[in-house]
């Protein structure tokens, strides 16, 4: 795929830490394709877990039990039928698991075009997933503030996306809304890695905000987010590391799924950019192929 750059997005991917004539990144771009052969993934793998490399967090067996402290509540009934607002409603009252307890606010999501009701979802053709709320996430209630969430506006800002605004392609003019969500809609304490009780828990309602919103893609960031929506299409995906399943268009579902770094990672890891920005070159492909369009793009104010 030809990537036609305009000089706000190269600013944006400077930002990044990625020069786009660089030689690494044009052998990423290169090397990117829909279904990379298994050793290709492999060396990959290889590449992005050296031992010094920051660790990124792990999902857990989403089967696991732990003891229900004494204020805790069955998630109400009916997630899978809920609409918008009512499913909204449920987060904001959660507390079907212990980290109910330590938060400030639950963290539903943002992004997408303003629903002309309540109770229908944002239109959004892009789902980024990340992980969980982080302590700013906690305090504010919105997900990716803070330097993370720069990070990713400017990932989103290379690709032609925001989180605030339409974004019209060039040619096709068709709209594209961006929704960022959580697996986790609470603060993990500390910002451990989740526990398998609480995925089970609270991965109902993503699933339902999927349902609801209907993406044509899905980005994941982080390897929980992509462990979490996987689980039910790649084997052992809990124990790849995420260089495994990067790399190649997966499905939730039917949708395409794209795996990458979350950035809060990119942040500790500045030689992975390059890496992340082969990752949304693929999502972009991969999006192009669904609508027909060139990946050229423009943007227009909502
Ligand atoms: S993390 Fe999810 S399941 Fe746990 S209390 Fe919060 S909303 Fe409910």
């Amino acid at each position: 795929m030809g990537l036609n750059l305009d000089p706000r997005q190269r600013a944006m991917l400077e930002e990044m830490g990625i020069r786009v004539w660089s030689p690494l990144t044009q052998a990423a771009l290169a090397t990117t394709t829909v279904q990379p052969e298994p050793d290709a993934l492999a060396g990959v793998s290889e590449r992005v877990a050296p031992q010094s490399a920051p660790r990124e967090r792990t999902v857990q067996a989403a089967h696991l039990t732990a003891p229900a402290p004494a204020d805790l509540q069955p998630r109400v009934a009916g997630v899978e039928s809920m609409g918008w607002a009512a499913l909204q409603q449920a987060v904001a009252g959660c507390r079907a698991c212990a980290l109910c307890s330590g938060r400030r606010h639950t963290v539903f999501g943002m992004g997408g075009f303003v629903p002309p009701s309540a109770d229908q979802p944002p239109a959004a053709d892009w789902l980024i997933v990340g992980e969980a709320p982080g302590e700013q996430e906690d305090l504010s209630g919105w997900p990716f503030v803070g330097p993370a969430g720069q990070l990713l506006d400017n990932m989103l800002k290379a690709m032609g996306l925001d989180r605030h605004r339409e974004v019209v392609l060039g040619e096709g003019k068709a709209a594209q809304g961006t929704y960022i969500a959580n697996v986790l809609k609470c603060r993990p304490p500390s910002n451990r890695n989740p526990e398998g009780d609480e995925v089970a828990q609270c991965l109902p309602y993503l699933r339902r905000q999927i349902d609801l919103l209907q993406p044509k893609i899905i980005l994941t960031m982080g390897r929980f987010a992509a462990q979490a929506l996987l689980h039910d299409s790649v084997p052992d995906v809990h124990g790849q590391p995420l260089g495994k399943l990067r790399g190649q268009v997966h499905r939730y579902r039917g949708i395409p799924v794209v795996v990458t770094y979350h950035p809060a990672y990119l942040l500790r890891a500045m030689g992975d950019k390059a890496k992340a920005w082969a990752d949304l070159c693929l999502a972009m492909q991969a999006f192009a192929t669904l609508t027909c369009s060139k990946p050229g793009v423009d943007t227009a104010e909502a």
